[in-house]
């Protein structure tokens, strides 16, 4: 039994996956584990993946990371939420923030009295009920406070913009004082063993066979060990999600310093700003079917706030997951596993997920085919429930100035999605099932952010007065905008806890 037993782990790549990989496992399993990290100086990282969901901060505590330190090692800023710009239609504007809308009451929700009084013509707008919404457009940020229970500050939910070379490299010295021994060099081949088609070793182009009793794939969209040498299958999904080309580039920060992640809709595809302390990182991700690359390029580049910094660059994906994310001895995370566009900057938090989950099912003497199973199976379903919300925000959607949206708006949803969509335009009611990512308030934002209106309310409700319900609106809505008065601008935070020497941007 002793000598099946799982101990030496070889983590392939040391992109963003590799290195939360190699902090992750290093810090979170027992000792008597060796971990070596492999890559190679002559394959680039993907270099983009710099907005963030507020799991992050989870992983971080799980690690000890303290998030001052983290945020200036990273030219890191503050994320209250998303502001999607001429999605619903041209003209829209409309902010999924993190965190609750509104104070949701003990038989229904808040966002049902909003209703009812939007239907009776009060109420226009939902947005003085999000503080996160609120905060970010007024520039303003601060940190939760656990301490006031009931104030809307208690649970301020957030999350981050960084650089992504720099996180690596911050993950990298963290995970290299807890013994991970990092390895430069090419893998030019692997070696599966006799019988059951285990991985064996990768073979190094120095000719080093480097054995392990498990791998870690984090390649990247290669997926080095899970498809080429396992050849477990993907799953294509470009007929929900046609994007399947981004062109990023950098540039010198100008322009507001809210702390928000923006995407703008364009006539085939979006493209994304995020702000950090030394630049600002700008991307177009577009639909090849629908636009050629040079005519994307062209309208991001016309769309930059500031100077750019480098040369842009055109990355290529399938939007899509491998058919298993664990097999035999190797487990894809990041890239290697799948990959869907960052509308809701998913793919960090997929890591952190990924990871958890591995710790729950980490092996011990040898492999069961039950907990494999199970593990690729919460790894499926987490998938399908974010490819949804993504769809969500093409499907629902009145713009009719191209092929593409009408493509998006006409084509045929997967069978889950329809069921929320139908829920909400009756009543108004939104369900979160097996432990989704996103909760209720954040399909609300979005489906009502781009325009979908229910067609009655929650009755429910009517227990309420129309005076009554209208009080409780004013009284949120001053509550929320008080606790915003009181906030730092985002940059006075920033420079009050956690600003980054001053660098020139790469
Ligand atoms: C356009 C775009 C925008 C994105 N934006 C976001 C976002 O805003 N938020 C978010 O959460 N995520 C985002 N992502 C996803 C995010 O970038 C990735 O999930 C994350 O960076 C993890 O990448 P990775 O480590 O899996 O792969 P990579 O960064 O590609 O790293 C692969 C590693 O494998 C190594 N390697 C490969 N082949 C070999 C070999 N033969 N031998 C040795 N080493 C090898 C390379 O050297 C490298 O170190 C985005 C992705 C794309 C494509």
């Amino acid at each position: 039994m002793e000598d099946k037993k799982v101990r030496k782990i070889v983590i392939v790549g040391g992109g963003t996956a590799g290195w939360m990989a190699a902090s992750a496992l290093s810090q979170l399993l027992p000792a008597g584990h060796s971990y070596q990290l492999i890559e190679s100086d002559q394959i680039s990282t993907i270099g983009v993946g710099e907005a963030t969901i507020p799991s992050i901060r989870n992983f971080n505590l799980h690690l000890g990371i303290d998030e001052n330190d983290f945020i200036r090692a990273t030219q890191g800023t503050f994320k209250l939420g998303i502001e999607f710009v001429n999605w619903g239609k041209k003209g829209d504007n409309y902010i999924h923030g993190f965190g609750s809308v509104g104070r949701d009451q003990p038989t229904a929700n808040f966002y049902q009295y909003w209703l009812k009084m939007n239907q009776m013509g009060h109420a226009p707008t939902m947005e003085p009920f999000s503080i996160n919404t609120v905060a970010a457009r007024m520039g303003r940020f601060s940190r939760g406070r656990p301490d006031l229970p009931n104030s809307p500050l208690s649970d301020l939910s957030y999350a981050f913009h960084f650089d992504a070379g720099l996180y690596a490299r911050y993950l990298r010295t963290y995970s290299e004082a807890r013994g991970v021994q990092r390895i430069e060099g090419k893998i030019v081949g692997t070696v599966l063993r006799e019988g059951d088609g285990f991985i064996e070793a990768v073979v190094m182009e120095n000719g080093q066979r480097i054995e392990a009793d498990f791998f870690i794939d984090c390649s990247g969209l290669v997926g080095l060990l899970i498809e080429q040498a396992l050849h477990t299958g993907y799953e294509d999904w470009s007929h929900w999600l046609p994007c399947d080309r981004a062109i990023a580039v950098p540039c010198e920060t100008a322009g507001s310093m809210q702390a928000l992640t923006r995407s703008t809709a364009h006539s085939a595809g979006w493209q994304w700003r995020i702000p950090l302390q030394h630049r600002t990182g700008n991307g177009h991700v577009f639909s090849s079917r629908f636009m050629e690359p040079a005519e994307a390029e062209k309208i991001l580049m016309n769309n930059l706030e500031g100077k750019p910094l480098a040369e842009p660059r055109l990355l290529k994906f399938v939007t899509g997951k491998r058919k298993q994310t664990w097999n035999k001895n190797c487990v894809a995370i990041g890239l290697s596993g799948g990959f869907m566009e960052p509308l809701e900057s998913t793919s960090i938090h997929m890591v952190k997920t990924a990871l958890m989950r591995l710790i729950t099912f980490f092996p011990d003497c040898g492999f069961d085919q039950v907990d494999i199973d199970t593990f690729n199976r919460l790894c499926d379903n987490e998938y399908a429930q974010i490819r949804d919300f993504l769809i969500c925000h093409y499907k629902v959607n009145a713009r009719d100035d191209s092929d593409f949206w009408r493509y998006v708006q006409e084509m045929e949803v997967p069978a889950a999605l329809q069921r929320k969509l139908d829920l909400f335009a009756s009543h108004g009611r939104i369900l979160r099932e097996n432990e989704e990512l996103f909760p209720e308030d954040s399909w609300l934002q979005v489906m009502h952010g781009q325009g979908m209106r229910p067609r009655s309310y929650n009755p429910v409700v009517d227990q309420r007065s129309p005076e009554e319900i209208a009080d409780f609106l004013h009284n949120t809505a001053a509550v929320i905008r008080k606790c915003v008065d009181a906030m730092p601008g985002h940059l006075d935070f920033i420079r009050a806890n956690c600003q980054a020497p001053v660098k020139k941007a790469a």
